[in-house]
Order: C-alpha cells, then sequence, then structure tokens
C-alpha cells in the first residue's frame, strides 16, 4: 500500500477498535487508492480520504417490544449516515443476531462507492439492528419494525436519508416500516423507503433488481473473453432475495445453477435449480433449503459443509460477508473456475479474491456488481417523485443499461490506472473519484 495512505489507514483503524468487517473494508479501499493520489494531490490536502472514513452521523437507539407470550424484548438499532455529498443516504437495513456497529459501517462505507459507480444522485448510508426475524411470527416482526420506526422516523426523509432492505429486511418488512412511518408523520411520503409493495409505491424489478444486475455485470465479464452464461455450470450461495433471482436470470441466460445454499447447509440439484419451487418454500412458506429437497426428487441436500465443494465455472456468492476464503477460492479454481461475481457485500475474503485474481479468473467485486439492487431503488425514488410507475421492460432496460455502464466504468477505470481486467481496482477508484470531486467543490463540510 502507498506509505501517504498507510498512514492514514493506521489511524482509522485506531480510532475504530473492534470493527474487523469495517477495516477489512476500509483496507481493501485503500490499496487501490495510490495511484489517484499521485495525480491528484489536492484529495489529500483536503484530507478527503480521513473525511470518508468518518460517517457524517451515526444513531445508536434501543428497540423495545413484546413477543408473542408478552414478555419484553429489547434490542439495539443502527443508522449510519455516512456520506452525503451525491444525494440522500441511501443503503439498506439488515436484521440479523449478528448486526454491530462494525458491520453497519462496512455496509455504508462501500455504500458509498457503489452508489457512486451507478451514476446516479445518491449517498452513502446503512443501517439495521441485532433482530433475528427467523422463527417470529407476523406479529412479533410487526411489533419490532414499528419500534425500530418509532425512534428511525426522525432521521429519515426523500432527501435526508432513504433505507431499504438487506439480509432479513424484504417485502414485508417495508411494509411494517413504512406503515409506522406515515402513521407517526402524517404524510404520504412514498419516497423515504424503497422495495415498497408494488401497490403502494414500488417499483417493478426492484425485488429481482440485485440478483438480475450481479449477473448482467458477470455476462459482461465474460463477454470481454469472448463468453457467456449460455451452457455453463454455476454455483450459487445463499437462497434469499439475492440469491433466488440471481439464479433465475442466469438460468434465463442459459446457464445451469446446481447448487445453494443456507445458512444450515446446501442442495445439489444437477439438473438445475427450480425457481418456482424454491420460490414457493424461502419466499411463501418461510420454510428450510431442507424443505425444498424434500419435495424434489433427484436433490441431494447436505447438512452443514460449503457450498463451494460443488464444482461450477462460474460461481456467484450471495449469501453474506466472508463467506468465500483462500482455501474454498483454491478449491474452485482447481475445479475449472472462470468467473465470480459478488451478489452479496464483500463475501470472498481479502485472501480470495488474490487467489481468484493471480489465477485469472475474472472477478466482479459486490460494490460494482451487485449494485443493481441500489440503482433499481434510485429508479423507484424517481416513480415516487415523478407520481408514476413504469412497465417490467422499461425499469428492466434502464436496469441493464446501467449494470452495462458500471461495467463500463470499471473497465475503463482499470485501464486508464494501468491494469486491465483489475474490477476491483477500476470499482474502487471510478466510485472514489466521483465522491472525492464532489466532496472538494462543496467545501470543508
Ligand atoms: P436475505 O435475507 O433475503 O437472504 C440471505 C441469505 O443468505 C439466506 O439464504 C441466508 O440463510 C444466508 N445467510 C445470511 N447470513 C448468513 C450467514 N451468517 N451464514 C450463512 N448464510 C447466511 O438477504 P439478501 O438476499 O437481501 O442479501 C444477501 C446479501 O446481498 C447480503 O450480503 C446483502 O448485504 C447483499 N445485498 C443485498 C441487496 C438487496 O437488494 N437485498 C442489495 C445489495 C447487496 P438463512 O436463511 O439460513 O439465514
Amino acid at each position: 500500500m502507498d506509505a501517504r495512505l498507510e498512514a492514514i489507514r493506521d489511524t482509522v483503524l485506531a480510532r475504530n477498535p473492534g470493527e474487523a468487517e469495517f477495516h477489512q473494508a476500509v483496507v481493501e479501499v485503500f490499496e487501490s487508492l495510490g495511484p489517484v493520489h499521485d495525480r491528484h494531490p489536492e484529495f489529500l490536502e483536503a484530507a478527503i480520504l480521513e473525511r470518508l472514513c468518518e460517517p457524517e452521523r451515526q444513531i445508536i437507539f434501543r428497540v423495545p417490544w413484546t413477543d408473542d407470550s408478552g414478555r419484553v424484548r429489547i434490542n439495539r438499532g443502527f443508522r449510519v449516515e455516512f456520506n452525503f455529498a451525491l444525494g440522500p443516504y441511501k443503503g439498506g437495513l439488515r436484521f440479523h443476531p449478528s448486526v454491530y456497529l462494525g458491520i453497519v459501517k462496512f455496509l455504508g462505507f462501500e455504500q458509498i462507492f457503489k452508489n457512486a459507480l451507478t451514476g446516479m444522485p445518491i449517498g452513502g448510508g446503512k443501517g439495521g439492528a441485532d433482530f433475528d426475524p427467523r422463527g417470529r411470527s407476523d406479529a412479533e416482526v410487526m411489533r419490532f419494525c414499528q419500534s425500530f420506526m418509532t425512534e428511525l422516523y426522525r432521521h429519515i426523509g426523500e432527501y435526508t436519508d432513504v433505507p431499504a432492505g438487506d439480509i432479513g429486511v424484504g417485502g414485508r418488512e417495508i411494509g411494517y416500516l413504512f406503515g409506522q412511518y406515515k402513521r407517526i408523520t402524517n404524510r404520504y411520503e412514498s419516497g423515504v423507503l424503497t422495495g415498497k409493495g408494488i401497490s403502494w409505491g414500488g417499483s417493478l424489478v426492484r425485488p429481482e433488481a440485485t440478483g438480475f444486475g450481479t449477473v448482467i455485470f458477470t455476462e459482461q465479464m465474460l463477454r470481454t473473453r469472448g463468453t457467456s452464461f449460455d451452457g455453463r455450470r454455476v454455483v450459487v450461495s445463499g437462497s434469499g432475495n439475492v440469491a433466488i433471482n440471481a439464479i433465475a436470470k442466469a438460468q434465463a441466460l442459459g446457464a445451469t445453477v446446481v447448487a445453494c445454499s443456507d445458512s444450515s447447509g446446501y442442495v445439489v440439484d444437477e439438473a438445475g435449480i427450480d425457481v418456482a419451487l424454491l420460490r414457493e418454500v424461502k419466499e411463501v412458506q418461510r420454510a428450510r433449503l431442507k424443505d425444498y429437497a424434500e419435495r424434489r426428487a433427484g436433490v441431494a441436500y447436505v447438512d452443514g459443509g460449503s457450498v463451494w465443494d460443488v464444482d461450477a465455472s462460474v460461481a456467484l456468492p450471495c449469501a453474506t460477508q466472508n463467506e468465500l476464503d483462500s482455501g474454498a477460492a483454491a478449491r474452485l479454481v482447481r475445479g475449472g473456475l472462470v468467473a465470480v461475481g459478488e451478489g452479496a457485500n464483500m463475501p470472498c475474503t481479502r485472501a480470495a479474491v488474490s487467489v481468484f485474481q493471480d489465477a485469472g479468473v475474472l472477478f466482479g467485486p459486490g460494490k460494482a456488481a451487485n449494485a443493481g439492487g441500489v440503482a433499481t431503488s434510485a429508479l423507484e425514488m424517481q416513480q415516487n417523485a415523478s407520481r408514476d410507475s413504469w412497465t417490467f421492460e422499461h425499469t428492466e432496460a434502464r436496469l441493464t443499461d446501467i449494470m452495462v455502464g458500471i461495467h463500463h466504468r470499471c473497465a475503463a477505470t482499470a485501464e486508464e490506472y494501468g491494469e486491465p481486467g483489475n474490477y476491483v481496482l477500476g470499482a474502487n477508484i471510478g466510485g472514489f473519484v466521483k465522491v472525492a470531486d464532489a466532496m472538494l467543490a462543496q467545501g470543508l463540510i
């Protein structure tokens, strides 16, 4: 790493002790930015990096609620408003027992660059709670969401901060959150949240957008080598929103997705995952992947283990951070891997990314490859602002254009900085320069 940046990195890590995921995200970005500072010494003079690493605002709050037996429960809620240079803070809410400040900050930090890469007018933020929705009734989830919004409402707004979904937060949770926001404020402010239901301000394609976008980005990478998804054997991790829609799109492009996972195990379905059945099991019944295997002939369920033990030529990690380490990466490379598109945020460890890059595997980092979700959220905001709703075809065409544009920006930036094909460098520099220019123009704030 560039010596000037090392000193800044050390200060950032020391100021934020115990936040391992945030440290990882910062180091990964800093490793790309040396050459930018050679060309733009003004960024160093204006302390752009120090300012970028310090969130503009961090909100931590108590979320009290009662479970179905009447017992009082307490969770911790977060909203980190990281950077406001390009537009309202924008980023999802994650409900998962592992959530703490370090995870929210890593996600918010990544979101700054991701949102810049989309070319849309959105800043970076992220939030969530250490609440586990798994096994909770709809009534419990509603009470939790209402309590969460009772504090959050005062910090958000269509011109201020616009949350959306992430792990554990889908259409059901966004509905309860929006209902409570409306009730408290007495405003039908559609643009305050994205991922809403279609009949009350949501956008077609938003549920599919992250998974679809990841596959579109990966297809663009494959095309640089004169190939495509058609006929490929693909493995996807996760079986949530991003994973299911990545599977659907990859198969629509002619691939066979032979495996996917949840946090309990994985399935191997050599005939190709049955997307309709997977949606029924996971989205309607909120059941486990094991139930998918029990309902379909010829499917093997592996309890525990790693889905990355299954050979494929394309891997799409779509579950969670640090789910694919260097050992798994080396095994995938030996099995004939050609490309990786990160549907999740930071699913590959830094060592795994090095294994892929050293082996010449095409590697699309999450801040570029999974940006289709937030980009389509920005399209939802556009529709809300103009009181309009677009067709599926129109919205999907916009998403495709945006993903092709992000791919082009990353590839062109990597080339400009002398490392053609390095999408990590292209994404980090491409996103950073846009935000840094805006911060310089707006003065020391
Ligand atoms: P969902 O909650 O819909 O699905 C998450 C999936 O990942 C589930 O299959 C879950 O399994 C699995 N998973 C979650 N945590 C773990 C864990 N600790 N270990 C193993 N498996 C785990 O979330 P999304 O699909 O929305 O999000 C997946 C990833 O994509 C996240 O990294 C998120 O930040 C990222 N992302 C999401 C966007 C969106 O639009 N939703 C936008 C951009 C990025 P189980 O059910 O067993 O918990």
